[in-house]
Order: C-alpha cells, then sequence, then structure tokens
C-alpha cells in the first residue's frame, strides 16, 4: 500500500465509512471519488453527460490524435504527481517536445519567438528599446503589500510598463483564460504573482529566486505533459477504477434536499429518482450550479453564481499535408495579442507539442478562436469560423489550402473568469457551505481553472469529508 493510501485508510478506521454523492464527473469529480473510493467510502457520482471527463475529450482516428478541450498539463503539483503514480501512469506520460520550449507572438502582422531569457529579452524585436528598460527596472521594485485588488493589466502595468501588457500579458492570458487582462483580478487570477510581490516587491527577483531554490532542492522544473493516449487517459484510468455501481451517467441533478442524510433528485430520459446521501459534493460548472434547487421550497442559494463571467472559446483542429504549411512549426504555438485584431486567439503546434499526433507527412493545428473579446466568435457553424481563420492562417503560418482534416468543438461558456470582484462568487460558495453542513463545493469556478488546480481541488475536497 502506498503512503499516501496508508495515510487515508487510518483515518477511515478511526471515523465511520460514509455515503457521497458527487455532483458532475470531471477531473475535479473524478478525482475527489478516486481518493473517497480508495479509503472505503460508498461513493456515487452523477454526470449529466453520457461519459465521465467532463471538458477532457481526446479523438483519435486514421493517425490524428486531437484534443478538444484541454491539450496539456504542467507537472511538478505533488497531487499529480501522486496521483500518476497511483493509477501507474507513469509510463503513459510524454513530455512536451523540447521544440516546444520556443514560442510565438504576433507583433506587426508577423509571429515572433517570445523571449524566455534576459540575453533573449535584449535581443528580441518584440520589444521596444524603451520597452526593454522599463521590464529590466522591475527588478528593483520593493516588496508591497496591497490593501485593494487591482487588474492584472493596471498591475502588470505598474510592474513592467504598457508594451509587456500588450505583448506577453494579453496573450498570455488569452492562452489561459481567454480573457480581459483589464477585467482579470491579479490577486484570484494569478495570485502567485499577487504573492511574489508582497514577498519580494519584483515579479522577476521572485521567479529567479524560485529558481534558485528549485536547482538547490534538486527539484526539476515543471513540465509540459499529456499521455501517449492524450488527456483522455487520465479521466479514463480515473473512472475504470471506479467501483461498478459508481457512475451514473445520463444524470442530471437539478434539486437536493438537504438534512442530516441529503437526498439527490437526479432524472434520467423523463424518470425522477432520489437516493440518500451522508454528504454531497457540488464539482459542477457554475451555471449549473447556480440552478440546483434546495429543499421543498426549491431555493437556489448558488444562483449568483449564474452571473459569474465566463469565458465561450472555440477549438477547431485542423491537419494539413506538410507542403501546405511553410512555418516551420518548430515551437509550442502562436499566441495573437488583441492589438493585433485577428480572428485568431492563438494557434497550437499539436503536432509538434507531442510526437504521434498527426500522420506521416502531415502537420495538424489546434486553432483557439472567441474568448471574451470575441464571443461571437465561439459560436460560428465549422464553415464559417474556418473562413473567418483562414485569411490568419494563412499570412501569419502560410498555410495555403483546404484542411485534410477538421474537428470543431464549440465551448459555450467553459472557462470561469476570476474578474475583479471575485470574491462575491467565493463568499457565496462559502455561505452556502456553511448554511448547509455536508454540502461541499468546489473546482475550477472556486481553486484554479488549470488541470492540476482542479486535480488539487478534488482532493482538497476529499481530504475534508475524510477530516469531518
Ligand atoms: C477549451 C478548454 C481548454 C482548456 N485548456 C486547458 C489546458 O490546456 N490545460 C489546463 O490545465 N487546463 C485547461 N483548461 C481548463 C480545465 O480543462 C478545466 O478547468 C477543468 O477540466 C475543469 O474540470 P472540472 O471537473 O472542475 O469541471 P468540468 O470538466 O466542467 O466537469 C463538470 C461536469 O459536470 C457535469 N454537469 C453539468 N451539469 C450537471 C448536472 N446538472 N448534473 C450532473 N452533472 C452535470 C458536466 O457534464 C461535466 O462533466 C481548458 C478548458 C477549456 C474549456
Amino acid at each position: 500500500m502506498r503512503a499516501d493510501a496508508r495515510r487515508y485508510r487510518h483515518h477511515v478506521e478511526v471515523g465511520s465509512h460514509k455515503s457521497i454523492a458527487i455532483l458532475g464527473a470531471g477531473i475535479t469529480g473524478l478525482t475527489a471519488a478516486h481518493r473517497l473510493v480508495a479509503v472505503g467510502h460508498r461513493v456515487r457520482i452523477f454526470e449529466k453527460a453520457d461519459h465521465a471527463g467532463g471538458v477532457i475529450r481526446t479523438e483519435q482516428t486514421d493517425g490524428w490524435l486531437s484534443e478538444s478541450g484541454p491539450n496539456s498539463l504542467l507537472s511538478g503539483d505533488a497531487n499529480l504527481t501522486a496521483l500518476l503514480r497511483e493509477l501507474n501512469l507513469q509510463d503513459e506520460v510524454v513530455e512536451a517536445n523540447p521544440a516546444a520550449a520556443k514560442r510565438y507572438i504576433v507583433r506587426d502582422g508577423k509571429p515572433v519567438v517570445a523571449p524566455l531569457t534576459p540575453p533573449q529579452l535584449f535581443r528580441s524585436p518584440l520589444f521596444s528599446f524603451g520597452g526593454k528598460c522599463r521590464i529590466f527596472a522591475e527588478l528593483f521594485k520593493r516588496p508591497r503589500r496591497r490593501n485593494l485588488d487591482l487588474s492584472l493589466a493596471n498591475f502588470t502595468r505598474d510592474h513592467f510598463g504598457q508594451e509587456l501588457v500588450d505583448y506577453g500579458l494579453n496573450p498570455f492570458v488569452s492562452g489561459v483564460y481567454a480573457g480581459d487582462p483589464a477585467k482579470l483580478s491579479a490577486r484570484y487570477a494569478f495570485p502567485s504573482l499577487w504573492e511574489a510581490e508582497q514577498s519580494h516587491g519584483s515579479i522577476l527577483r521572485a521567479q529567479l529566486a524560485k529558481a534558485k531554490l528549485r536547482r538547490q532542492s534538486g527539484s526539476a522544473a515543471p513540465k509540459i505533459i499529456s499521455f501517449r493516449s492524450g488527456l483522455a487517459t487520465l479521466t479514463q484510468a480515473l473512472t475504470r477504477q471506479l467501483p461498478a455501481d459508481c457512475l451514473a451517467t445520463n444524470a442530471r441533478v437539478e434539486s437536493l434536499l438537504p438534512g442530516q442524510r441529503w437526498s439527490v433528485i437526479w432524472h434520467r430520459e423523463g424518470e425522477t429518482h432520489t437516493e440518500e446521501f451522508d454528504r454531497v459534493i457540488c464539482t459542477l460548472p457554475p451555471a449549473a450550479a447556480a440552478h440546483l434547487r434546495f429543499g421543498i421550497l426549491g431555493e437556489r442559494p448558488l444562483a449568483v453564481l449564474a452571473n459569474l463571467p465566463m469565458a465561450s472559446v472555440s477549438s477547431l483542429y485542423l491537419g494539413y499535408k506538410r507542403s501546405q504549411v511553410t512555418h516551420p512549426l518548430d515551437g509550442f504555438g502562436m499566441l495573437v495579442p488583441a492589438t493585433e485584431r485577428r480572428a485568431v486567439l492563438g494557434v497550437l503546434f499539436s503536432s509538434t507539442l507531442f510526437s504521434d499526433r498527426a500522420p506521416d507527412g502531415h502537420v495538424a493545428l489546434t486553432v483557439m478562436a472567441g474568448g471574451t473579446g470575441r464571443p461571437e466568435l465561439a459560436a460560428l457553424d465549422t464553415d464559417a469560423l474556418l473562413k473567418r481563420v483562414q485569411p490568419d492562417l494563412s499570412s501569419l503560418l502560410g498555410v495555403s489550402g483546404e484542411p485534410v482534416m477538421v474537428r470543431h468543438s464549440t465551448w459555450s461558456r467553459a472557462i470561469p473568469q476570476y474578474n475583479l470582484g471575485h470574491e462575491r462568487y467565493l463568499e457565496v460558495m462559502s455561505a452556502c457551505e456553511q448554511a448547509h453542513p455536508g454540502l461541499l463545493i468546489g473546482g475550477s469556478a472556486r481553486d484554479g481553472i488549470a488541470l492540476p488546480a482542479c486535480i488539487s481541488a478534488g482532493e482538497k475536497l476529499a481530504r475534508r469529508v475524510i477530516g469531518q
């Protein structure tokens, strides 16, 4: 038995086995279920869709491997490492191709290599001489404790100047949140930056100190990873180890009856079912959580979550013959700042990022469009979207002709935006838990949107149940 499992088993032997309902079978719900099942609790997961995994979806056909939702994750988080070990997935992990360390950012209509080290920054055409001086001057910032949150754009401008906001922060934020740096909260969207300012003043000095600490402790820098057969490997492995009666798919939950024992009312194909549990863990996306009705009066204590801003994005996976693309595609991908006024938010060089993602002699690109800045693009059908992005692909990457493979996924209101005022939504979730003992809430609207953050959220939810 592994050390982690031994630690949790001890808790359960001291306490009693509980019955737990988990709402939603995305990565957060599946991780919580995995941990709770491992220590002997009875778990039922209710999932509206006909399969588990949430927004993680991998498809494989004729030598193409496409991800319609997330494409990769960052290694290094202790919960992720432990989970991969427990699921025996270490041999399935693939690291990003070393070439993918290079990233392109579009400036003045051309993809320019983003500088990653001080010497590269000195030489880079991405920033003007004045812009570079402003960036290096950040090294002299003194630690600062702010009382008030501020937008990520204002925070970054204060540290590095406007040019870095336009050509560093803006494309970076598009790649993570598909959001607007002028609205995102510095404190909640990137808490590590907020903390770095408090501890070191300078974000650059904090990064250097972190790298030094890592070198001294001999730990490896986080890497971009996936699995040989794509990200669904992780959710499929989590699903496989669940007991036979644990996962209910096509099972939509809309109401709960709180009490010493909670009743979960769920619907499948026009039929209504009720089951009782000791605890309920909600990992639903904010809009679904907002619609949950509580008690016989059908109150909606999480209704405010319907107002939590969400980004809609379209992911267009395009396959081409190698000869159709003149760009070397020697990198992770290309991000497009809003000031460049293009239809695409960014393009991942998917067949460079990981090996074996396209048939021999072909390349795969994943084009992201939409986001909070251009939501209308996320709503277009495949042909209309292709028409909008093809001029960008042609002028920026030298793509010619029609793609030989097209896969289009539309994600409506899919990425929570941790905008200024986000604490209002966090408070609503905390207040709901306090008013309804036995209810626990977690997931991408509360605990961070990246996959490792959602895995940690699942672990945290399970630990809270185990500790109760
Ligand atoms: C397009 C896209 C690209 C992304 N790219 C990356 C990336 O490259 N790297 C990264 O780290 N992160 C990425 N993310 C973020 C990350 O994938 C998500 O934050 C994370 O997967 C969310 O997991 P979750 O379990 O919290 O929620 P979800 O995956 O949304 O799971 C919630 C589940 O609840 C179910 N549900 C909804 N309503 C009900 C109901 N009434 N009853 C029962 N079930 C219900 C849903 O069907 C869903 O399965 C991306 C996200 C998106 C949308």
